[in-house]
């Protein structure tokens, strides 16, 4: 049993403006650091266009044929002032979309342990019909759909360490008990949402963070708010929105992450896949707007999801810097 990458080329293609902070350099520092013989033993492959039928999962059919009538036949179109439509743009969302639809392919089927989908753009601040914050479908959602109703998943968890609150994410699932979304996130910041009082149907778990808060303070979050209730909900399959964009470096926020803290996230979420889900869990690239800041957590969780799967010849984490 071993960790699945999925990418592909088309995620490059997807370029917003000059000085945009969500760039295809982000993907390119990741595929690089990924070469590293270190990750010799991941099981790699391309990430299959998504599914029409896929998407309409966890968005309305209006909303995908607006965008696709959105797509430029050059330049750029503005969604929303953070959010740009390319020649190539709508073409990586429906990749993204098929590299989360495959992983849970693998990890329901355990072909695999777990999987990471290195993708651009991301998913979690799309909401129902609404692009939004860099994102155009909901990747994590329409995955979590896909393994309820293609696998007959009872409950699905998808949680977000992004430094953003997943306001998409929340709003899909906010009606759906069988569904959970547990983040820890900077506020205020963007988007805004994310507050402890936002509960859903009991569904829905918000563990904010104050600019400047460091490890220390995203473990007692994770540890007093997220973990329990996510054991307690026991999940058959468990979704990470990975964003790094909460490592000291990132320029997008305040808080003081280091890559041991997201090395502690990842066990600790493993650990309770382990206990509900044999081991079940599919990661998907949020932010993370530093390179190096996003390169070295990558690498650390992806680290963290091999040694975890039971491959032997995974590395140890200091042997990537
Ligand atoms: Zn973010």
């Amino acid at each position: 049993m071993s960790t699945l990458l999925l990418t592909h080329p088309v995620f490059l293609e997807h370029a917003p403006p000059d000085g945009h902070p969500e760039r295809p350099d982000r993907l390119r520092a990741v595929n690089k650091i990924l070469e590293h013989e270190s990750f010799d033993g991941l099981i790699r492959e391309e990430a299959p266009r998504g599914d029409p039928e896929d998407v309409v999962r966890a968005h309305p059919a209006d909303y995908l044929h607006m965008l696709e009538q959105s797509v430029p036949d050059s330049g750029l179109e503005p969604l929303d002032p953070d959010t740009w439509m390319g020649p190539k743009s709508l073409e990586a969302a429906m990749h993204a979309v098929g590299a989360g639809t495959r992983a849970v392919d693998a990890v329901m089927n355990l072909e695999v342990s777990n999987a990471f989908c290195a993708v651009r753009p991301p998913g979690h601040h799309a909401e129902t019909s609404r692009a939004m914050g860099f994102c155009l479908f909901n990747s994590v959602a329409i995955a979590a759909h896909y393994a309820v109703e293609t696998y007959g998943a009872d409950r699905v968890a998808v949680v977000d360490f992004d430094v953003h609150h997943g306001n998409g994410t929340q709003e899909i699932f906010w009606g759906d008990p069988d569904l959970f979304y547990g983040s820890t996130h900077q506020m205020p910041l963007f988007p805004g949402s994310g507050e402890v009082s936002e509960t859903g149907e009991g569904n829905i778990f918000n563990a904010p963070l104050r600019a400047g808060d460091d490890g220390e303070r995203f473990r007692e979050a994770m540890r007093s708010r997220i973990l329990p209730s996510l054991n307690a909900f026991e999940p058959d399959l468990l979704i990470i929105s990975a964003g790094f964009d909460a490592h000291h470096k990132d320029p997008l926020a305040s808080l003081e992450l280091t890559e041991e803290d997201f090395v502690w996230a990842t066990l600790n979420l493993m650990d309770i896949a382990a206990r509900h889900c044999d081991g079940r869990v599919v990661s998907m690239l949020e932010g993370g707007y530093d390179l190096q800041g996003l390169a070295s957590s990558a690498a650390v969780h992806i680290q963290a999801l091999m040694r975890g799967s039971g491959d032997r010849e995974a590395p140890e984490l200091e042997d990537v810097d």
